[in-house]
């Protein structure tokens, strides 16, 4: 069991999440897994990142450790289990595929696209409907500038492996209920690369790969919503052997709008008009996405009604146009009256009667036609 505290092991703080740690160990294990790293202290490293991964990342083991230190641990913490075994892709990285293969020769050395990135992006409502140029930053691995990938320090080569004699692969013999059976397996001292590195880069300690903080201007095309993924083709991990670079995509997400509301290309607006705007009509200043603009309320409209204002929308993302906004009206029943109204609505109740019928269409049936629900 190693002294070193875990933390300090993975290089995180007290109080990192889950995925921090998690994120810790994969990007050590691929520093310091054994069959990629040939520094003398490199299994040392890996069998206590290996350790501190373990107890740190289970809630439990973390709990007692951080309460009571590795005494707490009891006999919990024994064992070693090769954690980045757990990790698919980091086997994927360093051998370019893992466990056995049927003969397939292809297996080995062949070009393997990089890894795709994902990241959120927040536009404001506006931004969704116009478009935007945004300045984006994130981290991503790029072939190590010193050594070109090789993970060999510069002036040095790589040598023949000599556990598969450079061929990449070993045969091994196996013995089962059936027999004898021979497999071919990804050689693992060399990762299918058929040479070693005896001394490996200074940069990226033989890994071929170099973390970087990259800046990216992305044009945020008119018309995306809430999901809308962009892929930024090639700006992802880079390849190994030839391959093409991965993709980043960046996943947007939409903020909600004050009083607009979005329904696919269409624009929402619920608008309070009075009662003698209703019944005598009016014209009336509405906000759209684009300003002000002039509508007209016709004599006799209806609460629920909906009014539109074609191509005041948002643009239809592939092909030409925009959606319309659709004004929803709602007519206020006024609660404070002046005793001048107070009496024209006396007057005007006077002149109306009492009588009352039952209506053949409500609020909710006039909206449900309106939007074609
Ligand atoms: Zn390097
Ligand atoms: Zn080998």
């Amino acid at each position: 069991m190693t002294n070193r505290d875990y933390y300090e092991i993975l290089g995180v703080g007290r109080n990192a999440s889950d995925d921090e740690i998690k994120g810790a160990f994969r990007k050590l294990a691929r520093q310091y897994h054994p069959d990629v790293n040939k520094e003398h202290d490199a299994e040392e490293k890996f069998k206590e990142l290996n350790e501190a991964y373990g107890v740190l990342s289970d809630a439990d083991k973390r709990a007692r450790y951080d309460r009571f230190g590795k005494e707490g641990l009891g006999n919990m913490g024994g064992g070693f289990h090769d954690y980045s075994a757990d990790f698919t892709d980091i086997f994927d990285e360093l051998f370019g595929q893992f466990g056995f293969s049927t003969g397939n020769r292809s297996s080995r050395r062949t070009p393997r696209r990089g890894r795709d990135l994902q990241m959120s992006l927040t536009l404001t409502f506006e931004e969704a409907v116009f478009g935007v140029e945004k300045e984006i930053e994130f981290e991503r691995e790029e072939t190590c500038s010193r050594c070109n990938g090789s993970g060999a320090e510069p002036g040095t080569t790589p040598a023949r492996c000599s556990t598969c004699n450079g061929q990449g692969e070993v045969r091994q013999v196996r013995q089962t209920i059936l027999g004898q059976m021979v497999q071919t397996a990804v050689c693992p001292t060399c990762g299918g690369r058929g040479e070693v590195i005896s001394s490996p880069c200074h940069t990226c300690r033989g890994g071929g790969l170099e973390r970087k903080r990259i800046k990216k201007k992305v044009q945020v095309p008119a018309g995306v919503d809430s999901g809308t993924q962009i892929r930024l083709a090639g700006e992802g991990g880079p390849g190994t052997l030839g391959g093409p670079n991965g993709s980043l995509f960046l996943l947007l997400d939409v903020q909600p709008h004050k009083f607009f509301k979005r329904r696919e290309n269409d624009i929402l607006l619920n608008l309070d008009i009075n009662i003698a705007q209703a019944t005598l009509g009016a014209e009336v200043d509405v906000p759209t996405i684009d300003g002000n603009e002039k509508l007209k309320i016709h004599a006799g409209t209806q609460p629920g009604k909906v009014l539109h204002i074609k191509g005041k929308g948002v643009p239809h993302l592939r092909r030409g146009g925009r959606g319309d906004q659709l004004v929803i009206v709602n007519i206020e029943i006024p609660t404070k009256l002046t005793k001048e109204q107070r009496e024209l609505f006396a007057k005007l109740a006077e002149s109306l009667g009492t009588k009352v019928k039952p209506t053949e269409k409500g609020f909710l049936d006039w909206l449900n036609e309106a939007l074609g629900g």
